[in-house]
Order: structure tokens, then C-alpha cells, then sequence
């Protein structure tokens, strides 16, 4: 909790719940990935925080852009980015989509299939593209699995079928999955991804990009290592595989620039107990895994969460969400304690919520509006 946003809070007694994104610690975060990764160009992926203020800040910041749909473009050109700053990351898009980003100059493209290589060369011709290969999550809190990529063969193929149907053979992407906690990652996916910038130069293709996706952590419950030291390990990965001969970087990150500059605000809605025999108290919160805490799931993500007004001895909780599913139960097994003396109506403050909550939240489910968010 930064102390801008305590004094927000403080005077401004806003309802709750709700989001609020202290932007200067967007700009901290940014800083850190410039000053510890200096050669890779950071593409912001929008999805992360899509608000207007964030992109805008992001821009101002020098930021580039990773998007996955039209709105996303739109909403990037609209703030004022220019299109060669974007690039339309998304493996999966309908031909129409591309049509769209390429008449508004953008040239930039991921896939991880021949059907989209030639959706790409129909409707974006010409363009720069880069493959997307498939890299083991393991030791990722919030992993994309087996949705993204192809294998080092597949994508040998068809980064040459993308040369053949007239488009630029631009380079090679990976995701190690988000809040990727194994700094060991990196160096697989490099030197996967070494691999087929040697096949293909065998093959007279000269790749320029190495798309190292995202996957830098958030501060949630267990202890991460700072940026630095996964800078660190990105560039040893780097330069094992690449030695003297670096291609262009690219980093996507969207949880480790904004995860870390939201305070989600909200409060105890009821307290009760299953039966007179068990000790643990269900504690109903007035935002839930349908108000913006869907990475809850699995309880994968792990928020902090602190009671402002209350400590003391603490007691096993459940925490559920205020809706009528029982899906909207945040943590069950996880394991989280908070104080006996918490009653209705105390606030309750999720630490680390400026990334993947706001967008998630539902549209009205039960009639509980989107999350309100605030950027100071
Ligand atoms: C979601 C996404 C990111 C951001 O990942 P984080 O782990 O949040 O940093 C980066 N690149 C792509 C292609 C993505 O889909």
C-alpha cells in the first residue's frame, strides 16, 4: 500500500468496492525493466490493465504495446500510440481482425499455425511475423498451458511457409506462463528458441526477434525475487545461447508493470459458521471471483489481504464472494487466517490487484456492477 494511495482512501471514502492504481508505481516498474534490461523493447500487454489512464501513462513512459484484438488496437491508437509501436500478439484472430490492424499500420504479428500464416498473408501482406513455440509452464502460479504455440519442428516449417506465401520471417516467441516463479524457465525457452534461429539460417533465413512474452511476477503471498534478478536471468539466457550475436528483444510484460500498483478496497458483508462445532469462520466480502478476482481460480493467485482496521489474534477463514454461485468462493484450502475480532462492515484491503481484476470483472452478474477503478 503505497501512501498515495492510503490518503486516497483516507479522505476520499470512495464505495466499495473498488480498485485503486497508484500510477506512479507503474512508472517504478518500468524504470526497473529499462534499467536492468536496457537492450529489450518493452511492449506493454494491454490486457493486463486496458484502462485508458494506464495506457496513456504507459505511453508517456516511452511504452510499446502488446494487444489482442480491435478494441485493444483502438484503444491504443486512440490514446495517441503509433501503430509500428504496437504489435498484434494474439495467435488466434479472425482474418477480419487482421484486415483491421494492418489498413491502420500495423505490422507486427505472432502465429502458431499454417492456418494462420495464411490468414496473415491474405490479409496483411508483407507483413513482419513471428512464431510462437510451445514452452513447458512449469512453475508458473498462472499458467497458459498447452493453448499457445507449436513445437520447435512445427515452427521451423512454418516460419519458411511464411517467407514462401510473401510474408517477413521476423523472429520467434515464447511465454513461460505468468507469475513464473523458476527463474530456469528463460533458459529453455532461449535455447529452444536458439535452436531455430540456427535451423532456419541453415535454411537462408536470417531472424531478427526473440519475443520473450511476459511471465515477471507480482508481489502476492509467497516471497518472489525482484525484477532485477529476472532480468538477470533473461539476459545469462541471452547471451548463453546468442553469445556476441544478440537479435533484436522484445519483452511483453503486463502482471510485473501493473500487479503491484492496485489496492483493491473491500469490505465484510457477513461472518457466519457451517455448524456450533467448527472453528472456521466463512467471511462473505463484498467483491468476489465474479467482481475481478477470477485468478482466484484454483486458488491459484494468491492476493495479500490485510484488515486496516482491525488486528490481534487471528483465526482459519474461508473467503467467499457476495454472488449466488457457489463458484465465487475466493480461498478454501489456501490456508488464510484473519483476526477473531473482524466484524461487518470492516474493510478488508487485496494487495496487488492492479493486474488481470478490473477487466475480468463480470458485466453485471446478480446485478453487481463491473469494479470501479480510480488512477491517482
Ligand atoms: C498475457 C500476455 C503477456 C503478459 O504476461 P504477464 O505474465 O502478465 O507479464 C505477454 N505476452 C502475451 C502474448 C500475453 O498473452
Amino acid at each position: 500500500m503505497t501512501s498515495k494511495i492510503c490518503r486516497f482512501l483516507n479522505e476520499q471514502h470512495p464505495s466499495s468496492p473498488c480498485l485503486v492504481v497508484d500510477l506512479d508505481v507503474i512508472a517504478e516498474n518500468y524504470d526497473k525493466l529499462r534499467t536492468y534490461l536496457p537492450v529489450a523493447d518493452i511492449y506493454y500487454a494491454v490486457k493486463a490493465n486496458p484502462a485508458r489512464e494506464v495506457v496513456a501513462h504507459l505511453i508517456s513512459l516511452g511504452s510499446n504495446f502488446d494487444v489482442a484484438s480491435p478494441a485493444e488496437i483502438d484503444l491504443c491508437l486512440s490514446c495517441g500510440v503509433r501503430p509500428a509501436s504496437i504489435s498484434y500478439g494474439n495467435t488466434i484472430k479472425k482474418q477480419g481482425d487482421i484486415a483491421y490492424a494492418y489498413e491502420r499500420g500495423i505490422r507486427l504479428f505472432a502465429f502458431d499455425s499454417e492456418a494462420e500464416v495464411q490468414k496473415l498473408a491474405a490479409a496483411a501482406p508483407g507483413s513482419q511475423v513471428f512464431c510462437r513455440i510451445l514452452v513447458d509452464n512449469a512453475g508458473a502460479e498462472w499458467p497458459l498451458s498447452r493453448k499457445f504455440g507449436c513445437d520447435v519442428e512445427m515452427a521451423v516449417d512454418l516460419l519458411k511457409f511464411a517467407r514462401k506465401m510473401g510474408l517477413d520471417p521476423y523472429g520467434v516467441a515464447f511465454h513461460v506462463g505468468s507469475q513464473q516463479t523458476d527463474l530456469t524457465q528463460w533458459d529453455v525457452a532461449v535455447g529452444k528458441t536458439a535452436m531455430l534461429f540456427t535451423a532456419l539460417n541453415e535454411a537462408g533465413i536470417e531472424l531478427k526477434l526473440v519475443n520473450l512474452g511476459g511471465g515477471f511476477p507480482a508481489q502476492y503471498r509467497s516471497e518472489v525475487d525482484g525484477l532485477e534478478v529476472y532480468c538477470a536471468a533473461v539476459m545469462n539466457a541471452m547471451t548463453k545461447h546468442f553469445r556476441n550475436n544478440l537479435p533484436t528483444m522484445i519483452l511483453e510484460p503486463g502482471r510485473s508493470l501493473v500487479g503491484d500498483s492496485g489496492v483493491l478496497q473491500a469490505e465484510v458483508v457477513l461472518i457466519s459458521r457451517k455448524s456450533y462445532q467448527e472453528e472456521t469462520r466463512w467471511i462473505y466480502l463484498d467483491v468476489g471471483r465474479f467482481g475481478g478476482l477470477a485468478e482466484t481460480e484454483n486458488e491459484c493467485i494468491k492476493y495479500r489481504i490485510v484488515t486496516p482496521d482491525v488486528d490481534g489474534a487471528m483465526g482459519p477463514v474461508i473467503l467467499a464472494g457476495p454472488t449466488c454461485d457457489s463458484a465465487d468462493i475466493l480461498y478454501e484450502r489456501a490456508g488464510y487466517e484473519m483476526p477473531l475480532d473482524l466484524k461487518i462492515g470492516d474493510r478488508v484491503h487485496i494487495l496487488s490487484t492492479g493486474a488481470y481484476t478490473a477487466s475480468y470483472s463480470s458485466v453485471n452478474f446478480n446485478g453487481f456492477a463491473p469494479l470501479r477503478s480510480y488512477f491517482i
